[in-house]
C-alpha cells in the first residue's frame, strides 16, 4: 500500500467535518467582565461558561494570585518529584483535605492530567474499568492509556455496571462516573454505585468537576449531596477550573492510594507542577466556596427560574436541576442556528455537537453562573423561544 500522505487524510476529514456541520472554529473573546464578554466587538452576556460561582476574576482571588506570582514568580520550574512542590501546593492540599473530609489531596495541572494520572497508575492489563457511557473523554482516555479492560453502561444504569463488574472477577476493578455529567447536568446514582462496588469489591471514583462547589454543604459536591464518605468513594477528583475560577485539579484518597499515584503516574511524574500563585488562588476560591453559600442558593433559584420559565415557554429541556441546563435541539445545524440566532440577540451560547454528545443529541448547553440577573435568565429564555419556535421542535 502507498504510503499515506498526512495533509490530504486531514483535508478530507475536515471536508467530512464541513458536511456535517461539525465545523468547531474557536472565538476569541476580546474582553470578559464576569458573565458580559466582547465577541467580535459585540457585548454578550455568556450563558455557556463554567464559572458557575463567579470566582474567576473575584478581588481575593485575583489579589492571592498577584501577591502570590510577586513572592514566587510564575513557574514551578520542575515537576512536584523533583523540585517544583512548593509550600502553596503543599497548603492547597492540606486545606482541601480537610474541607473535604479526606485523608490526603494530590494537587496536578489540569484535571485532564489528574485522570489519565490515576487509571493509568492504578489499573493495567487484567484490570477492569466499567465507566458510564456519558463519562467525561479524560476518563475513557485514561482507561485506554492503563491498558485495562473498558467497560461503559448506559447512562446511569446501575444494574448495568454491576452485570459488567460481575462479568469479569479476577484482577481489580475500578467503577469511575462524573458525580454531574457535563453535558447533561444530571447527578449519577452514587449510593446504588457505592454499595455495588462495595459488593464486587471494587473501588469507586467520581469526578465531580461540575458538583464540586455548586452543590452540597460547603460545596462538597454529589459525594457530600449523597452523604457518602471517603470509605465509600475511596477516590475523588475535583477540576479547578470550573466552580474554582482557576485551573488545576484535587485528588482526593488515601495516603496509600494517593501516594502510589503520585509516585508513579507518569502524567504526575513528568508534567510541570502548576504554578504555586495558581495554589495560593486556589486557597482563595476555596475559602469563599466554604464561606458564601449564599453563592450556590442564589445559583439554585436562577435555576429555577430558567426552567420555570423555559418550560412553560415550551422549551425542551433536560431532567437537570444543577446550573448545567441542556436545550436538546437534535441536528447539528439546528443548534448552530439557534446559537446563531441567540448571539444575534446578545447571547452567547455555544451548540454543542457529536463526538462531544452522542449522534442526534446536539445540544445548546446553557449554563447560569451566580454573576447572572433574573433579567438576563428571563431574557435569554425568551430568545431561546423565539430562535427555536424559528425551527421545528424534534422529539428530544
Ligand atoms: C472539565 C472536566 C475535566 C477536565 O478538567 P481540566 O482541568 O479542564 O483539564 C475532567 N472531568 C470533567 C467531568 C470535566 O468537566
Amino acid at each position: 500500500m502507498p504510503r499515506t500522505r498526512l495533509i490530504d487524510r486531514v483535508q478530507a476529514a475536515r471536508a467530512e467535518r464541513a458536511a456535517h456541520d461539525a465545523l468547531r472554529p474557536r472565538r476569541t473573546i476580546e474582553a470578559r467582565d464576569g458573565v458580559q464578554v466582547r465577541v467580535g466587538g459585540r457585548a454578550l452576556v455568556n450563558f455557556c461558561g463554567n464559572d458557575y460561582l463567579g470566582l474567576s476574576q473575584h478581588l481575593d482571588v485575583v489579589a492571592a494570585f498577584q501577591e502570590a506570582s510577586a513572592h514566587h514568580g510564575v513557574g514551578s520550574g520542575a515537576s512536584a518529584l523533583v523540585c517544583g512542590f512548593s509550600a502553596e501546593h503543599a497548603a492547597l492540599e492540606r486545606e482541601a483535605a480537610e474541607w473535604m473530609g479526606y485523608p490526603r489531596a494530590l494537587l496536578f495541572g489540569s484535571g485532564y492530567l489528574a485522570n489519565l494520572a490515576v487509571l493509568q497508575s492504578l489499573l493495567g492489563p487484567g484490570d477492569l474499568c466499567v465507566q458510564d457511557k456519558r463519562n467525561h473523554a479524560c476518563l475513557i482516555d485514561g482507561a485506554r492509556l492503563a491498558g485495562c479492560e473498558l467497560s461503559r453502561y448506559p447512562h446511569r444504569d446501575a444494574e448495568a455496571a454491576l452485570r459488567q463488574l460481575m462479568a469479569q472477577a479476577d484482577g481489580a476493578a475500578l467503577l469511575a462516573t462524573d458525580g454531574v455529567f457535563s453535558m447533561d447536568g444530571d447527578l449519577a446514582p452514587l449510593r446504588d454505585l457505592a454499595m455495588l462496588s462495595r459488593s464486587q469489591e471494587a473501588s469507586l471514583y467520581v469526578d465531580d468537576a461540575h458538583g464540586a462547589g455548586v452543590i452540597g454543604p460547603e460545596g462538597r459536591g454529589s459525594v457530600a449531596v449523597a452523604n457518602l464518605s471517603a470509605s465509600d468513594v475511596p477516590l475523588l477528583v475535583v477540576p479547578m477550573g470550573k466552580a474554582f475560577g482557576g485551573q488545576g485539579a484535587l485528588l482526593f484518597g488515601s495516603d496509600a492510594l494517593l501516594g502510589h499515584v503520585a509516585e508513579t503516574a507518569r502524567p504526575y511524574v513528568y508534567s510541570t507542577a502548576p504554578p504555586p500563585a495558581m495554589a495560593a488562588a486556589m486557597r482563595a476560591s476555596l475559602r469563599l466556596i466554604r464561606g458564601e453559600p449564599w453563592r450556590r442558593a442564589k445559583l439554585a433559584s436562577l435555576m429555577m427560574r430558567f426552567r420555570r420559565t423555559a418550560l412553560r415557554a415550551g422549551i425542551a429541556l433536560g431532567e437537570s436541576y444543577t446550573p448545567i441546563q441542556p436545550v436538546l435541539l437534535g441536528d447539528n445545524a439546528r443548534a448552530l442556528a439557534v446559537s446563531a440566532q441567540l448571539r444575534d440577540n446578545g447571547y452567547l451560547v455555544a451548540a454543542i455537537r457529536p463526538p462531544t454528545v452522542p449522534e442526534g443529541q446536539a445540544r445548546l448547553r446553557v449554563t447560569l453562573s451566580v454573576l447572572h440577573s433574573d433579567a438576563q435568565v428571563d431574557g435569554l429564555v425568551e430568545a431561546l423561544a423565539r430562535a427555536c419556535a424559528a425551527f421545528e421542535p424534534v422529539g428530544a
